[in-house]
């Protein structure tokens, strides 16, 4: 018998995208999968019922009856914990589950033996870049985030010479030039802005200047394993937020972008420097889900400081619903040729606990939370 893989519609508030799109089940179906999905699982996302059908899905009207016959289940959100409980025991899980803000649903994943996976926590290796989530929900957030800036922003983005004069560009400041602020930096520059950008791994400058923005020189490298920036000390921080100051002080838009993965978001902009700021002044902080880059930010709330919007926005990337999901839906695809290599016909999925992405992405199997790190944190009972 095929794997029977199924797709549900997302239940969290305000999700529009939809784990696999029709154009992803036509590859699944292709490869062997039964792919079933519930009725409007793609609705927000503006993927229609015959789209899915079409592409040889097999619709489900009844949700109970589709989350207790799959044995691989797609997910965008972390499932409710009345979702997970209709899982069938030995079920596969794979979505954005983020483990360490869910501890609840991770004993609860474990208890009834589902071999969950976090799509957030493959390991950003090459081989792994098709897979890779973070980046492709971030490119939507960056592009998103900027356009939203520049709907806040009471100036236009780009130099303008009209018969009513000389228009000057606005300054834009991208915090952190991952991929988010990589992707904020060429939407503000295709907007016309004038770009600036800061990162505290010294690699992102030649990213940032194949841009067309400048890059703000720290006399620091925060660069850490895979990657990614490590926490800054004290010392490090108070020079940071110096240099920042004045890029601040006269920027028109401050896009935030800075994280340090499992931790909270660093503080780069202070309530006093959002005060510096010039009148009509705007601060998108697309940090706010992990706490934010600016003192000011309450997540998922615009707010006005004197003359200065800070905004915060959350779940960017369901305000982009169509590409997003399609990006989405292709890392899932790749992600799943892992779990059932090989073409076409019956296939059983296969778990090889050798290869890293698998081992690297494993939240529970068998009965058991599979990550150490995690296993301490919920004994810690920090969550
Ligand atoms: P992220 O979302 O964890 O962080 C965003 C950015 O914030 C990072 O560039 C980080 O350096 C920066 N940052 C952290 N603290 C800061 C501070 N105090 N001040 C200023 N900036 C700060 O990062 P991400 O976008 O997920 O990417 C992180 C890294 O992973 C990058 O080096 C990226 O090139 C790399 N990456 C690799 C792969 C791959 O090989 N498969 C895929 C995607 C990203």
């Amino acid at each position: 018998m095929s794997i029977r893989v199924a797709v549900p519609k997302e239940s969290r508030t305000g999700e529009r995208r939809v784990a696999l799109v029709p154009e992803a089940v036509a590859r699944l179906v292709k490869q062997g999968f039964e792919v079933r999905v519930q009725a409007g699982a793609g609705r927000g996302a503006f993927f229609d019922d015959r789209q899915y059908e079409g592409a040889g899905a097999e619709l489900v009207p009844d949700a109970t009856a589709l989350w207790g016959t799959a044995d691989i289940l797609c997910k965008v959100q972390p499932p409710a914990a009345e979702e997970a409980e209709r899982l069938a025991e030995g079920a596969i899980l794979v979505g954005f589950l983020q483990p360490l803000r869910h501890p609840e649903l991770v004993q609860q994943l474990a208890q009834r033996r589902i071999t969950a996976f976090a799509m957030d926590m493959i390991p950003r290796i090459t081989r792994a870049q098709s897979m890779d989530v973070l980046s492709s929900q971030a490119t939507v957030a960056g592009y998103k985030g900027t356009l939203m800036a520049a709907e806040l922003c009471p100036r236009f983005f780009p130099m303008l010479t009209t018969a009513a004069g000389t228009i000057r560009p606005a300054r834009v400041l991208v915090l952190g030039a991952g991929v988010a602020g990589l992707q904020a930096i060429a939407t503000a520059r295709r907007l016309g802005a004038v770009v600036e950008a800061y990162d505290v791994r010294r690699a992102a400058r030649e990213q940032v200047e194949s841009l067309g923005a400048r890059f703000l020189q720290v006399e620091l490298d925060a660069e850490a394993e895979g990657g990614y920036a490590r926490e800054l000390t004290e010392e490090e921080k108070q020079r940071e937020q110096a240099l920042l100051w004045r890029s601040v002080e006269e920027a028109d838009v401050v896009i935030t972008t800075a994280q340090i993965p499992g931790r909270q978001a660093p503080l780069l902009i202070t309530a006093k420097m959002v005060e510096s700021m010039k009148p009509g002044a705007v601060v998108v902080d697309l940090a706010a889900e992990s706490g934010g880059n600016c003192e000011l930010t309450v997540p998922g709330e615009r707010i006005q400081h004197g003359e200065v919007t800070v905004f915060g926005p959350l779940d960017l990337p369901s305000a982009l619903p169509v590409h997003a999901s399609e990006m989405y839906a292709r890392n899932m695809v790749h992600f799943l040729a892992l779990l059932a290599p090989g073409e076409g016909g019956a296939k059983v999925p296969a778990l090889d606990w050798e290869d890293e992405i698998l081992a690297g992405c494993v939240v529970t199997h068998a009965g058991e939370i599979r990550q150490p790190a995690l296993r301490e944190h919920l004994a810690g009972g920090d969550s």
